[in-house]
């Protein structure tokens, strides 16, 4: 744990009680200061209040004795309209600010060289968080990674000069941390997504742009116009950023050509890492996350060497395109965290011939979007409510049963895809749809793809991501 010793002696309001607020509150405790902590939900109250954290119902408190309100990232700050307890601390002129801002200011504090790689973006977050910290730890680097995955950011141990810290930040996050400095930070992309949260593009965009803009280094994916005008924007304030393109060759700055990684330097390209061969890390959307790790862990000074052993060695995470098993020339592919068309696309796009397992709960639009990878699929089996619909869809296009369950699908799938003759096919669970029709969530369905499939006489597991 972090002891939060920038608050000692204070006094700090906390609303929300899931994991990371008790975490947080535990971390100004143990820094030496006084906490009040509420939730609207009494379980997350009596909980809180089980482990000898302060509880008050916080209308009733006096918010002028405060020095800072700390608010879960979960509960809004401004969409669709800020939460009660954010009116009291803007009323009371009590600064609001998240966990990942008291992290920034113990490590300004208490080792302020610790390498810090944050990292935002719409999609690829986890991905690029967990590869950079695996290239980092297999380089032997003393790491600490967390934040918006694993691990809540005050409960990894305390800065030292040379430990390294990789932290993935939503734009929650981000909102709630005004002096984020990270020695890195990575914006791998941006488009339309929990616009509900933030408004407008415009906002969205502007909170994500506050990591790079508080960065030593600014690494960002520039093949959306949002965040080319990001890093226009940075280095004309003459910051400095280095430009990551998955499809473009720059002038500066790193892009793939294929599954190699390359390296411009005004307009000279030399190779500095390769993808070929490494299954956790297939299909373009992978080749940006590389890219961007891959530029920071360049930037806290590791070799070339040793980044490319930690791609190669990268177990890629559950659930994303995370190879489960193989028969023969059949792949076995869980990417159960899809759970709209935009999310299964990568997946689509990544694998020729495809046995595809679609379906659970629709989302708006459906699987109309995906249609140009119609031509990659062999088969699709159709899984949970959304299976009329996208049977529809699918029409004379594409071949595709209505499995009904997920165990049928996969049973289905694996006996069609064993017989294909046609080279290495992939048995793709990449659903488009959310699981709640079926399953408690998506990591059960992927859990259940997983079993299904390594149940198949003759699939051997193939290990890793969990
Ligand atoms: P996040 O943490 O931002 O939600 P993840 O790394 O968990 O992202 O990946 C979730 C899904 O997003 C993946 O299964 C894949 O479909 C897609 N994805 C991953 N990386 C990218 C990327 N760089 N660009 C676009 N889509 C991506």
């Amino acid at each position: 744990m972090i002891p939060a010793a920038s608050f000692a002696g204070k006094q700090v309001s906390l609303f929300g009680l899931g994991g990371s607020g008790i975490a947080t509150a535990r971390a100004l405790i143990e820094g030496g200061a006084q906490v009040l902590a509420w939730d609207d939900n009494p379980d997350s109250v009596a909980k809180a209040a089980a482990t000898g954290i302060a509880t008050a119902d916080l209308r009733g408190a006096d918010w002028a004795k405060f020095s800072a309100f700390v608010l879960s990232p979960g509960v809004p700050l401004t969409h669709p309209k800020p939460h009660w307890t954010v009116e009291l601390a803007k009323g009371a002129g009590v600064e609001i600010i998240g966990d990942i801002e008291l992290f920034c200011r113990e490590r300004t504090l208490g080792a302020p060289t610790a390498p810090f790689i944050a990292i935002t973006g719409t999609n690829g977050k986890s991905t690029t968080t967990a590869l950079t910290a695996h290239i980092l730890k297999s380089a032997g680097r003393d790491t600490q990674m967390g934040g918006n995955i694993g691990r809540a950011v005050m409960t990894l141990d305390p800065p030292t000069p040379d430990r390294h810290y990789v932290v993935e930040c939503s734009s929650y996050q981000i909102d709630l941390a005004p002096s984020i400095n990270p020695t890195a930070g990575i914006l791998l992309n941006l488009t339309p997504d929990h616009l509900d949260r933030h408004g407008t593009m415009q906002h969205y965009a502007s909170i994500k742009e506050r990591l790079v803009a508080g960065s030593e280094t600014a690494i960002i994916g520039i093949d959306d116009s949002w965040c080319a005008q990001i890093a226009e924007r940075l280095e004309r304030a003459g910051r400095e950023v280095i430009r990551i393109s998955k499809r473009l060759p720059l002038t500066d700055g790193y892009f793939a050509d294929g599954t190699n990684l390359m390296e411009a330097v005004h307009g000279r390209y030399s190779k500095v890492a390769f993808l070929e061969g490494i299954g956790s890390l297939r299909g373009q959307h992978n080749a940006q996350n590389a890219l961007a790790a891959v530029a920071a862990c360049l930037k806290v000074g590791l070799d070339l060497g040793e980044i490319q052993s930690g791609l190669e060695s990268f177990p890629g995470l559950a659930h994303r395109m995370e190879q489960v098993g193989r028969k023969d020339h059949v792949l076995f592919v869980n990417d159960s965290k899809a759970t709209n068309a935009d999310a299964a696309a990568p997946a689509l796009s990544s694998f020729p011939r495809i046995y595809w397992i679609a379906g659970g709960l629709p989302k708006e639009g459906g699987i109309e979007p995906l249609r140009g990878f119609f031509p990659r699929i062999a088969k699709a089996y159709l899984i949970g409510e959304a299976a009329p619909a996208f049977s529809a869809t699918l029409g004379e296009a594409v071949p595709y049963e209505i499995s009904g369950t997920l165990a049928a699908a996969v049973a289905h799938a694996a006996h069609d895809a064993a017989k294909d003759g046609g080279g290495e096919v992939v048995v793709l669970l990449s659903p488009a749809c959310a699981s709640f029709d079926q399953f408690k969530n998506f990591e059960v369905r992927g859990e259940a793809f997983r079993q299904a499939a390594s149940a198949i006489d003759g699939v051997k597991p193939i290990g890793g991501a969990r």
